[in-house]
């Protein structure tokens, strides 16, 4: 006898338990060995005052089951809500995003008919770690968090997948040309893993033409692995040309957990109709199949709904006079489904998912030889009209013994020596001290910012310079 899967479910707000009730009649249909726990989560929980919109028995059911098929989820505005995704993204390390973006032509109208892409995106880093702080009058400041570890997993997984699915290329998109650590880190650790992957080819675009070509010719991209916030504006571009924004399914997967949904939300205005699209948490429950080895359900399940779409049974959002049969209604077409399982398109290529296990297994690294040579010092500065010479040879006076003065720059540009008068200068200054000899010690750090401080500058805040293994690990003002 097949061993049943226990799998945590949330039905979610909007149009979830419509989604929800067709997605898992689906499944018992097709008599996938899975158990239900059935968990409240969401606009309900908040509104009885759990900020995170997750009671403490949910999180129970949820550690215990690992698997979590979750519906969408309104965040109420305000109120210091938090969202529900993110928070389990986090809390249980879900790190990566896998969307599959298809195009269904000629059932579903797309611009491009060849549109067969994944996009693997980082889930808990970037400018998502939601680190932020204003530090002057007129500046803020989002820090952007790209770990060793973090990139490592999210590109080793997109590689795995792209084995563990057949897939022949993997493109990774950054901004190293800007941002020379954190989305160099991303792409040098690229080119190191692709070396272990000799069958699949790889490729880095930059970010801003990548973005164009999902967008013109997504038809020749096929794995895109990237960081958290390209992903999520590439993944919503990639669902909206391939004509699917109501289709596509996401899971988020961890070292031991993951959770499947739907990429749209709750569409609160077509809410308790009985009109909404179940397809793109059904395609989520359908990855949550394969990621539990369950994928000859997988495919039966999938190729029904394939047979569906192509007979023309359509939900209103993607019906069309001339090219659907049928605007079916949530439970309409589900029942299609149902009818259909068992059968293969005729057209669209059939779902084919063999059970290869996808390595998440996180990798140890060798430690580098770490040497302090320096440190910026931030300073919040609005005296003679922001001239930064008056600053700058201020600041030439005040350096210590073996950390003298090197430059001062403002929103990253070189202001000082040898700026350009026309740069504008806001209140927020950076201004480096570097060693001229090596190593020093954190104390000279401390003196240095006590005679800054004794000076009457306002000092908001430091950032130590380091060396790796000789390599400078802190970037140069544009200029320097
Ligand atoms: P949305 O995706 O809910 O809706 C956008 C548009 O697409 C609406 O017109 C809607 O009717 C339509 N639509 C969406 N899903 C559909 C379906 N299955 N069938 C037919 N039509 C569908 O986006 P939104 O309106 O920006 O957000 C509504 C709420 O959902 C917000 O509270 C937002 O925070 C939340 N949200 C949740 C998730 C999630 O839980 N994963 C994701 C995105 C948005």
């Amino acid at each position: 006898m097949t061993t049943k899967h226990r799998v945590a479910v949330a039905y979610g707000d909007g149009i979830g338990p419509e989604i929800m009730e067709a997605t898992l009649r689906i499944l018992q249909a097709a008599e996938v060995p899975l158990v239900y726990d059935v968990i409240e989560i969401g606009e309900a929980v908040y509104r009885k005052g759990t900020l995170s919109g997750i009671p403490r028995d949910a999180w129970e059911t949820i550690r215990a089951n690992r698997v979590l098929l979750k519906g969408p989820i309104t965040t109420p505005q305000g109120g210091g809500y938090k969202s529900i995704n993110v928070t389990i993204r986090k809390s249980m390390g879900l790190f990566a995003n896998v969307r599959e973006c298809k195009s269904y032509t000629p059932y579903v109208p797309s611009a491009y008919p060849g549109i067969n892409m994944v996009i693997i995106r980082e889930n808990e880093e970037d400018l998502y770690a939601g680190i932020e702080y204003r530090q002057t009058q007129e500046v803020t400041q989002a820090l952007k968090i790209v770990t060793r570890p973090g990139a490592e997993n999210i590109i080793r997984y997109a590689f795995e997948y792209a084995e563990a699915y057949g897939r022949s290329k993997v493109t990774c998109m950054t901004k190293d040309n800007i941002m020379k650590l954190s989305d160099g880190l991303f792409h040098k650790i690229f080119d190191e893993v692709a070396t272990e992957y000799p069958g699949i080819r790889s490729e880095h675009q930059i970010i801003d033409i990548g973005a164009a070509r999902v967008a013109a010719m997504p038809e020749r991209l096929d794995v895109i692995v990237t960081l958290n916030l390209y992903g999520d504006i590439l993944s919503d571009i990639a669902a909206q040309v391939s004509g699917s924004v109501g289709l596509a399914g996401s899971a988020n997967i961890g070292e031991d957990a993951a959770m499947f949904e739907a990429v749209h939300g709750s569409a609160p205005d077509i809410a308790g109709r009985g009109v909404a699209n179940p397809s793109g948490l059904l395609n989520g429950a359908i990855q949550m199949l394969v990621h539990l080895g369950l994928g000859s359900y997988a495919e039966t399940v999938r190729n029904a709904w394939l047979c569906t779409l192509e007979d023309g049974i359509h939900t209103a959002d993607i019906y069309r006079v001339g090219l659907s049969e049928k605007q079916a209604t949530t439970e309409a077409f589900t029942d299609a489904v149902i009818e259909r399982l068992g059968q293969k398109p005729d057209l669209l290529a059939p779902a084919s998912y063999q059970n290869h296990p996808i390595d998440v297994t996180r990798r140890t690294y060798p430690t580098q030889r770490k040497e302090l040579v320096g440190v910026d010092v931030f300073l919040d500065w609005d005296e003679a009209n922001r001239d930064p010479n008056v600053l700058g040879k201020r600041l030439e006076a005040l350096s210590v013994a073996g950390l003298p003065f090197a430059t001062l720059s403002n929103r990253g540009v070189g202001v000082y020596p040898g700026g350009m008068p026309e740069t504008l200068c806001t209140d927020h200054w950076r201004s480096r001290f570097l060693s001229d000899n090596g190593a020093i010690h954190f104390s000279q750090v401390l003196e240095l910012v006590a005679r800054l401080n004794d000076a009457g500058l306002d000092v908001i805040k430091t950032e130590h310079l380091y060396n790796f293994d000789g390599e400078p690990g802190y970037s140069l003002g544009q200029g320097e």
